[in-house]
């Protein structure tokens, strides 16, 4: 997340100042597209631009103005010159921090739709002061937003990555391997179980490189190296097309830079590259 943005969970007590607004529509944004690049609605309330939303939610600062998420009904058209756009079609079109922005504001909006009532008793929730959370009055429940945490592998073998395909991606496209946390699962176990169940292979050295919050519809990925120990390649049916080892100088068609995939087969090449110990 960009320094820009400030955090902030009490709305402002009075709003003169037009703020920005992230506007839902289901999955979808509402941008006005100009050109290669996407604006989002600048507004003392989302009403100014004739839209009545069923709930809003303030989010903080970004850049000093103030950000506010809302849920628009699904049949309500979009104003005249603005579009609802996917999330993913935006990327490139908004500046990276805005980018990421939207992520965290659709999450917002996500947690605050879904937790209108208590998962565990039905009764309908209150906004907990100081705090990102809904509070159950009636049994006590707090319901905080959901994320769900999955890790991403990269494993190296001398001047090879092993890269996989699930049957949903893109022609073509190979990417390294990942899948969620399971409860009661540490992130030093899941790394070598999921390599395990997905390609066979035992896995050592686990070194953390990044984390990137993915919002379709609320994981936080959490990329790891390791280097390969042992067995052979056995694709999981049903979970993983195709694996192999691939030279880093005769790659395959890999992810667009969106995705912290990306990131770390980059970083690892460049890591390769520059003469980084070969431990197999
Ligand atoms: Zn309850």
């Amino acid at each position: 997340m960009s320094e820009q943005f400030v955090p902030l969970i009490a709305p402002p007590e009075s709003v003169s100042a037009p703020g920005l607004w992230f506007v839902f529509q289901g999955t979808q944004v509402l941008v006005r597209r100009e050109e290669a690049r996407a604006h989002l609605p600048v507004a003392v309330h989302v009403h100014e631009i004739g839209l009545e939303p069923l709930r809003h939610q303030y989010l903080g600062l970004y850049a000093g103005q103030h950000c506010f998420s809302c849920e628009i009904a699904a049949d309500v058209p979009a104003p005249a010159g603005m579009t609802w756009a996917g999330l993913r079609s935006l990327f490139g079109a908004l500046d990276d921090a805005l980018f990421a922005l939207v992520g965290r504001a659709i999450q917002v909006m996500d947690w605050d739709r879904s937790h209108q009532y208590c998962g565990r008793c039905g009764t309908p929730t209150v906004v907990k002061a100081g705090e990102r959370a809904r509070q159950c009055p009636s049994c006590g429940q707090t319901h905080y937003p959901r994320i769900a945490p999955a890790v991403m592998a990269l494993v190296r073998k001398g001047d090879e990555l092993l890269l996989a395909r699930s049957p949903h991606f893109p022609a073509g496209m190979h990417s390294a391997l990942a899948g969620f946390v399971e409860a009661g699962e540490s992130l030093e176990q899941c790394v070598p179980r999921e390599v395990k169940e997905e390609v066979g292979l035992e896995v050592t050295n686990l070194r953390y490189f990044s984390s990137q919050p993915w919002p379709f519809p609320h994981s936080l990925m959490i990329a790891f190296n390791c280097d390969y120990a042992g067995g052979e390649i056995t694709p999981e049916p049903g979970e993983i097309e195709a694996a192999a080892w691939f030279w880093i100088d005769d790659l395959p068609v890999l992810p667009n830079r969106i995705s912290i995939a990306r990131r770390l087969i980059d970083a690892t090449i460049a890591q390769i590259r520059s003469g980084w110990p070969v431990t197999i």
